[in-house]
């Protein structure tokens, strides 16, 4: 078994597992009633499905860093021998679903000494520097071994080593033991779930967990965002964000013309994650508001003349509000935050070439606040007293839904080229053209005259962070972004050391940045890119003021989940 050494010691530990640094998210108990309710053929599917998701999360284990999956065999033979950094140290890893991750502050949390996060994460070699990376790529090409690059750069491959090339192993190929044991636990599931369109989607996956071939993944996408009166929810979530390597090739304007001129294009990996739960028929309701409204949106998109919309006009976009059972892999991972919702497939998918539609997801369990007292603390802390009345966290619930459906609104691309810079501006695209929606959805009657205030205040407020992050962080990036836009805007003004919103500035400037964003997804120009990004990545004083506020009040560092439904249905098949 291969060693390791701790990397935080004993009171760091204890500190950052203790309840006020680490914060709980509870997901669905043995005993609750929406478990309970569902019919017995679904109660055991439910508990196929999350088998089926705790073994993506050995898969994305090893996406994640090369030594997770040995790291947690020692942290377990290290338990049993009576180890207490060991089993404080484990507490951690399962939050973070890995050795690395970035706290709420921040700070980059390696919980082995000398293992750090790499660009290319688990899945291109260890050893590999971006230089030799494009270096490798010049050389392939060279060598006509065209198809060879193709698999390198596709969104679903682990990079290796073979002599002095690379190559490409298609994830199926890759974990076909653990893929073909997904399959099954969905066949099974299959077999009892009492919904025959959830039924066909679980076979679809299947089928393409066993052949590595992107046209099944496709069926099974495209049936999957159909889905909308289903009693259970089960995705494979595949996103982008951690990958730091594939996305370099865009600094390099000769490898990348090169790689243009052969038809490929670079996209960064997949990471992936198992969401189980139970369909919450009210909140879905709500959701579905929205959906009457999209085709008015797509309309009053910024230069929408100039490109083809990600919307058509019969929308297919279908939403529900998920009762939570199971997040494991990558949309489980604490690493100072937690998706509250996701909007699937990504553009990049080949399912959105094939007529597929988009289907949003929203985590019930993520959004609930389960301390009110904390939450006026941080109010009377930071925002002017006078419209507190304003805040909602409800309010922020809506937002999301408008930002979950902003990315499925502007140009139809997945803007590759934008490199590093790609998430960022398209998550800064969704919170826009969330809020710059406000006032329109308002005329159009979706919200009350209080509701628009609620939405613009909440948001103005929550767009304050704890500490300044760093460039890899593009959610947190657009926040700080969005933040200095509207302050250049007049949005908000702090006074006698509190925010207060200019409610009638908010929309106008959240306009004026969408359209700077759209601009910049039309033209996909790198350089422009990276000029927008830096000119309003500026961590300004009021910030930091601010956050130091937030640090006094919030002392948490990170959160975990709490999955006691989940953890009894898996029976012994959790990692
Ligand atoms: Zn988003």
């Amino acid at each position: 078994m291969k060693k390791f050494k701790f990397n935080l010691s004993e009171e760091e530990l204890k500190k950052r597992t203790s309840k006020t640094y680490l914060v709980t998210k509870k997901f669905l108990a043995p005993d609750a009633p929406e478990y309970l309710e569902l019919e017995e053929g679904d109660k055991k599917a439910l508990s196929h499905l999350v088998r089926a998701a705790n073994i993506i999360e050995k898969i994305n284990m090893q996406l994640d860093c090369h030594d997770n999956l040995d790291f947690l065999e020692f942290l377990k033979a290290e338990i049993k021998k009576g180890n207490k950094i060991a089993k404080l140290t484990k507490i951690l890893f399962d939050a973070q679903k890995g050795m690395n991750a970035t706290d709420t502050m921040s700070n980059k949390i390696n919980l082995a000494k000398g293992i750090k996060e790499l660009p290319g994460k688990g899945v291109y070699p260890k050893d590999l520097t971006k230089e030799e990376f494009h270096k490798i790529l010049e050389e392939m090409i060279k060598d006509k071994k065209i198809d060879e690059v193709k698999k390198i750069l596709t969104q679903r491959s682990v990079v290796e080593r073979s002599g002095n090339h690379l190559v490409g192993i298609d994830y199926v190929d890759k974990f076909s033991k653990e893929c073909g044991e997904i399959a099954d636990e969905l066949e099974k599931a299959a077999e009892t779930s009492t919904n025959e369109d959830f039924n066909e989607y679980l076979i679809l996956q299947a089928k393409a967990l066993r052949t590595a071939d992107p046209t099944f993944d496709a069926f099974a996408d495209k049936k999957w965002a159909s889905l909308q009166d289903t009693p259970l929810e089960f995705t494979i979530t595949r996103e982008n964000y951690e990958d730091e390597m594939t996305g370099t090739i865009m600094e390099n304007p000769k490898l990348q013309k090169l790689l243009e001129k052969h038809g490929i294009t670079p996209v960064a990996k997949d990471f992936l994650g198992g969401r189980v739960g139970i369909v919450n028929k009210k909140g879905t309701e709500a959701l579905t508001a929205i959906k009457k409204y999209l085709p008015k949106l797509a309309e009053n998109m910024p230069f929408n003349n100039e490109y083809e919309q990600n919307i058509t006009q019969d929308a297919k976009q279908t939403m529900v509000d998920v009762d939570m059972v199971q997040a494991a892999g990558d949309v489980g991972a604490y690493r100072g935050g937690i998706t509250l919702a996701e909007n699937l497939p990504n553009d990049d998918k080949p399912s959105l070439l094939i007529g597929g539609g988009r289907r949003n997801v929203y985590h019930r369990q993520i959004r609930f606040i389960s301390d009110k007292k904390k939450l006026q603390k941080r109010l009377d802390a930071i925002l002017d007293k006078d419209q507190h009345k304003y805040y909602l966290d409800e309010a922020d619930h809506w937002f999301t839904i408008g930002h979950e459906n902003a990315h499925s609104l502007g140009p139809k691309k997945a803007c590759e080229k934008l490199g590093k810079y790609r998430n960022i501006i398209e998550e800064n695209k969704a919170d826009m053209a969330s809020l710059a929606f406000v006032d329109l959805l308002t005329e159009l009657g979706m919200y009350s005259q209080e509701q628009r205030k609620q939405i613009i205040v909440t948001f103005v407020a929550d767009n304050f962070l704890k500490s300044k992050p760093s460039l890899s962080q593009a959610h947190r990036v657009r926040t700080v972004m969005q933040n200095n836009y509207l302050a250049k805007k007049g949005a908000y003004k702090i006074i006698d050391g509190k925010i207060h919103v200019n409610i009638d500035k908010v929309v106008p400037a959240a306009k004026a940045m969408l359209d700077e964003i759209i601009r910049i997804q039309i033209e996909e120009d790198f350089n422009k890119a990276d000029k927008y990004v830096k000119e309003n990545f500026v961590w300004s004083d009021n910030m930091e003021f601010i956050a130091k506020k937030l640090q006094k009040v919030n002392k948490s560092l990170n959160g975990r989940l709490a999955t006691k439904l989940a953890d009894k249905l898996a029976k012994g098949y959790s990692l």
